[in-house]
């Protein structure tokens, strides 16, 4: 097996992602494959962190309005991560490998409160953790969480799952003429208001020296592949 380009990761995962061709809901065998290639990356010797979005069930900002307040709109969207994460950790488990949600949002019925020191501890033991409830704040995102949590976590990467494979100068799906990035700086993504990640979770990863890698998810074993050095992708930032 190939020795992994990192060997501690967070891997972000849009709720989008795990909707697949629906607007709506969850995928199952989306989850599956996600599952699996999760399990395959945690046997190449990769401890995993995992954050999870909500945006295939709801988004604050697009909820809010006259009848309900931002932050309570946003408290709901921090539920929906924590339905997410709830289903890819079954999956997770089922493919094989033990896995913990902690979520920002403390709901001890449901799964354990996020803590740093027992999230360590869990990737010692090679367990994958899943972070839900995002950053447990309104006003920010499940992009900026996982900055956030990769740099507790002592990680050496966020990779950053999306719908194409990097970033591109244009819209690829508009503009035939588009190209893609091997690489740019924070700077430079802060700078062209890339739609791929917003700005906060940029910048935090710019201040932490934190390198994002933008791939597609939506083919099988994407992850192993960008851990593989494999796999098209746009590195923002540099490696450490
Ligand atoms: N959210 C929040 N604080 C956070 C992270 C997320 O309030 O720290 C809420 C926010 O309403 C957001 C929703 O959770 O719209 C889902 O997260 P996000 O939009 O980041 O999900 P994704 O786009 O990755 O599916």
């Amino acid at each position: 097996m190939a020795e992994p380009a990192f060997k501690r990761v967070v891997v972000k995962i849009s709720g989008e992602a795990l909707s697949g061709s629906e607007p709506f809901g969850i995928d199952q065998p989306i989850v599956e494959r996600y599952a699996a290639d999760l399990v395959s990356a945690s046997e190449m010797g990769v401890r995993l962190g995992v954050v999870v979005g909500g945006g295939n069930i709801l988004r604050g900002a697009h909820l809010s309005g006259e009848n309900l307040s931002r932050p309570t709109a946003d408290s709901m969207g921090m539920l929906a991560t924590v339905m997410n994460a709830l289903v890819l950790e079954a999956a997770i488990e089922r493919a094989g490998t033990p896995a913990r949600t902690m979520s920002a949002l403390a709901m001890p019925q449901v799964c354990e409160t996020f803590e740093r020191a027992r999230a360590l501890r869990h990737l010692e033991e090679r367990r994958i953790v899943i972070f839900a409830g995002g950053t447990g704040n309104p006003y920010f995102t499940t992009d900026t969480t996982a900055v956030l949590r990769a740099a507790e976590m002592g990680c050496e990467a966020v990779l950053k799952a999306t719908n194409v494979d990097g970033v591109y100068s244009a819209d690829p799906k508009k503009d035939p003429t588009a190209t893609r990035y091997e690489q740019l700086t924070h700077e430079e993504a802060i700078r062209s208001d890339l739609k791929v990640m917003d700005a906060t979770a940029f910048a935090l990863a710019r201040e932490n020296r934190m390198p994002i890698i933008v791939f597609a998810i939506h083919e099988a074993n994407a992850i192993t592949a960008v851990l593989s050095g494999a796999g098209r992708s746009t590195l923002v930032g540099s490696r450490n």
